[in-house]
């Protein structure tokens, strides 16, 4: 199934070197840690910025009822 909001990009800050960088839904979806592209930490996908997505989740879910 193709995912609507797969190509959502969301905002993303490594707790490591502060950076900040974008990472699209659909690469984020299946993963429970993502590496940040700058310093190479892993960055876990939770608390905000598990919020984040399930937030987006429900946005859209409701737009694509
Ligand atoms: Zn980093």
């Amino acid at each position: 199934m193709n995912n609507p909001f797969g190509n959502q990009k969301i905002d993303i800050d490594c707790p490591a070197c502060h950076k900040s960088f974008k990472k699209s839904i659909g690469d984020l979806s299946n993963k429970r840690s993502i590496k940040c592209p700058s310093c190479g930490v892993d960055i876990k996908i939770e608390g905000d910025l598990g919020r984040q997505m399930r937030d987006l989740d429900k946005a859209f879910g409701k737009l694509f009822k």
